[in-house]
């Protein structure tokens, strides 16, 4: 039998990354399994090299920790016309970033070909790492329970695409499956993983849609559900702009960046042709560009209001390149969401900017798949 599949030997890696650098006997007592077996195991782990001295001078009473070099995880975030791939250390740095990018018009088979040839590309640029995990943050709608990527508008053909199985088939290794939105609050939780305030939030990120997570004691609420929440997607004003996924007035199809962009053109802005024109000019002080933002801000502060209500989670952190180009956005947020959330929650909710990069869904699937490979028995 594969060692890393025993029951001793995944509850020993589990102790040590749960809780660092530990000694045979401190992982020994907490453990409470048959002891001669579980130092039979440990030879076996040590010999094979999976777990490894603290330090190289030390006779007794010497700490073991994971070996480094061999728990790495991949993270990859599938996007409209690219592809993140990161590779993660066991302690939570990004150890290596590359960007592919994807026809944005292809779709299927075709594309889930040209997904498996970049990961594959990347694994071989990854010389002197053990892989253990790998974590797909994929676009649209995701099943976290069987691994499968629902749908997604704005890819053709990409439904029920059962990509656990596929990349686990492919690669061998264990595999799991995320919304791009999850992926993102994993994130935060990586970069903080002892802040109260990312432990238990409400993060939303705002681009050309809007996704939302929950994190709720530091785990993710979305984790083995059917489907992953769809924020986006929830109607703030019947009959309104026409909506990517059929519908309209969506909150997406209101307040996400191309909707912004849109009003500011029927407010009489000239020259608008892209959504950077309307980054642009709104970091330039535009009035009629600013007048759309706010508005953008306020249907989105009422909208995560009624779910704070409904939730009771204790923050919302923010994530959007509106956040970037000027601190009304994120000023006329807070001032909606506190004005329309239920009163005794509005002093306490705390308010937080993320300052996530570009591969932070990447990393956050990276993260996520770690987590659930060492801990997804407890
Ligand atoms: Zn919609």
């Amino acid at each position: 039998m594969d060692l890393l599949s025993d029951k001793y030997a995944r509850s020993i890696l589990r102790a040590l990354y749960a809780g660092g650098a530990q000694t045979r006997k401190q992982v020994m007592v907490r453990l409470k399994m048959r002891l001669n077996a579980l130092v039979e195991v440990f030879n076996q782990l040590e010999a094979e090299g999976h777990i490894v001295h603290l330090s190289e001078h030390l006779q007794r009473n010497n700490p073991l920790q994971l070996n480094q070099r061999r728990f790495a995880s991949v993270g990859i975030e599938h996007g409209v016309d690219r592809l993140h791939c990161v590779l993660l250390g066991i302690d939570g740095r990004r150890l290596a970033s590359t960007t592919y990018s994807l026809e944005a018009t292809a779709g299927g088979r075709l594309r889930l070909k040209s997904i498996l040839e970049h990961i594959r590309h990347f694994l071989n640029d990854q010389p002197g790492w053990g892989i253990s995990a790998l974590g797909f943050a994929d676009i649209g709608i995701v099943n976290t329970e069987s691994g499968e990527g629902v749908c997604s508008v704005l890819i053709p053909g990409w439904n029920h695409v059962p990509l656990e199985q596929l990349l686990h088939q492919e690669f061998g290794l264990f595999t799991k499956v995320v919304d791009r939105s999850g992926a993102g609050a994993l994130d935060m939780l990586r970069t903080f993983p002892d802040d109260e305030d990312v432990k238990t939030s409400l993060q939303v990120f705002v681009g050309n849609g809007i996704g939302a997570s929950i994190l709720q004691n530091g785990r993710y609420w979305g984790a083995n559900t059917p489907s992953s929440c769809q924020l986006g997607h929830i109607v703030v004003k019947p009959g309104g702009r026409p909506c990517t996924c059929g519908g309209r007035g969506c909150l997406e199809a209101e307040a996400a960046i191309p909707a912004l962009q849109a009003r500011a053109q029927e407010l009489g802005v000239k020259g608008l042709h892209s959504r950077e024109d309307f980054l642009h000019l709104t970091a330039r002080g535009n009035g009629k560009c600013l007048q759309s933002l706010e508005e953008g801000a306020t249907t989105l502060g009422i909208a995560v209001a009624n779910i704070v209500t409904f939730t009771a989670v204790t923050s919302v952190i923010l994530r959007s390149d509106l956040c970037q180009i000027t601190p009304r956005y994120f000023e006329s947020f807070q001032a909606a969401v506190k004005s329309h959330v239920l009163l005794p929650f509005a002093s306490s909710l705390r308010f937080k900017v993320s300052q996530q990069g570009q591969d932070c869904s990447a990393l956050g699937a990276a993260y996520y798949a770690q987590r659930e490979f060492f801990l997804e028995d407890d």
